[in-house]
């Protein structure tokens, strides 16, 4: 266990994290930030970022994320590539265990560790990735102007993709591995009603075609008339296959907030996982002194700006918090001295 007790300690470096690294070195608290294994957070699976303010020809969405970091670190952020995979926040300073075994206290916690898109397990995502290939239609819709692109999934995301590509796009396929949707009745209606999506029913995408010069050319779709072609093909029944040519696949089948590390905490997540926060305009959660920013308790808007906005909103709460903490411990010293 490290002897020092940190006031800021901040879970994450994506957008949310540097936003608040940012505000908390600069009101001199020394922010420590824990990166997590993959540093950056989602903003570095795309290419270019078109829609934050104050870039008019657009930023690369890893150079954001690294200009975000520099940011913070010149005003006195230390960070540190490390994960928390545990934390005791049963009493203050609270505890946070790290990946490599090492222990550090800190008596206030901004968590933004973000949300993950779920990936699909297609061939070539991983290299496709950020190369035609997006977990965003807002980040990278309109690089796909008068071409085809589908959109894997049934939920509400897939639905609010689609519509959302449908700006861009000639026509957005939206692939699904049934033929019923799982979105809202509302949701399912509008993309029903809009003549620029077609549904490719008891569909899914078994590869993707292209590379990182060309972009996505294409993908390798299965289908059966009974859904879950996949699953079927792996039991070894005949499935159709299909060769697609699209410029843009979306993987809209759902987000995994990043909070595993608070399950057995007094923080309150909400059936998803996701970070409660406390009603009204805060990022204060239920734990004293613990303050959540960024997708992790953010299931709606999911975007960079709103990230960077929360990001520096729990810096602010934090420094609240750690002020009047300060101010309490003072008064109490000045009421024992003065016994
Ligand atoms: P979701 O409701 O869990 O839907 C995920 C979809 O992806 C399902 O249709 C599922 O198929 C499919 N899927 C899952 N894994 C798959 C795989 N490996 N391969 C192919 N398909 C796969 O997730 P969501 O759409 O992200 O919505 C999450 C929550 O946010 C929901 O409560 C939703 O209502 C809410 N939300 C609301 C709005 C809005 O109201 N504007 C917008 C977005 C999200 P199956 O159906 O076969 O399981």
């Amino acid at each position: 266990m490290s002897e020092t007790i940190h006031d800021v300690v901040i879970v994450g470096s994506g957008v949310a994290g540097h936003s608040a690294a940012i505000y908390a070195a600069r009101a001199d608290f020394e922010p420590v930030v824990y990166t997590g294994e993959d540093p950056g957070g989602q903003l570095t699976l795309t290419t270019e970022v078109e829609n934050f303010l104050g870039f008019p020809d657009g930023i690369g969405g890893t150079e954001l994320v690294q200009n975000g970091r520099k940011q913070a670190e010149s005003f006195g952020a230390r960070y540190e590539h490390r994960s928390v995979v545990d934390a005791d926040l049963s009493e203050r300073p609270f505890s946070l265990e790290l990946n490599n075994g090492d222990s550090v206290e800190t008596r206030g916690l901004i968590v933004a560790t973000g949300a993950s898109a779920r990936w699909v397990g297609a061939e070539n995502e991983d290299e496709m990735m950020g190369y035609g290939l997006s977990t965003c239609a807002t980040c990278d819709g309109a690089f796909h102007r008068d071409n085809e692109v589908l959109v894997i999934g049934g939920g509400d995301s897939a639905m609010e993709e689609a519509l959302f590509l449908t700006k861009f796009a000639k026509t957005v396929y939206v692939v699904h591995r049934r033929d019923e949707l799982r979105a809202s009745e509302i949701m399912a209606q509008r993309a029903e009603d809009n003549e620029d999506i077609e549904f490719l029913w008891n569909t899914e995408l078994e590869a993707i075609e292209g590379s990182r010069d060309e972009g996505v050319t294409g993908a390798t779709l299965l289908r059966h008339p009974e859904g879950h072609p996949k699953d079927r093909k792996e039991n070894g029944e005949d499935v159709e296959e299909i060769d697609f040519e699209c410029s843009g696949i979306f993987y809209a089948i759902g987000h995994t907030p990043n909070t595993q590390f608070l399950e057995d905490t007094p923080i309150d997540l909400d059936d998803d996982g996701y970070v409660e926060t406390e009603v009204g305009m805060t990022t204060e959660t239920n734990v004293e002194g613990v303050f959540a920013a960024g997708d992790v308790m953010d299931p709606d808007y999911q975007q960079a700006i709103t990230a960077a906005g929360t990001g520096s909103m729990a810096a602010l709460d934090a420094e609240e918090w750690l002020d009047a903490q300060a101010d309490e411990q003072a008064k109490q010293k000045a009421t024992a001295t003065a016994d």
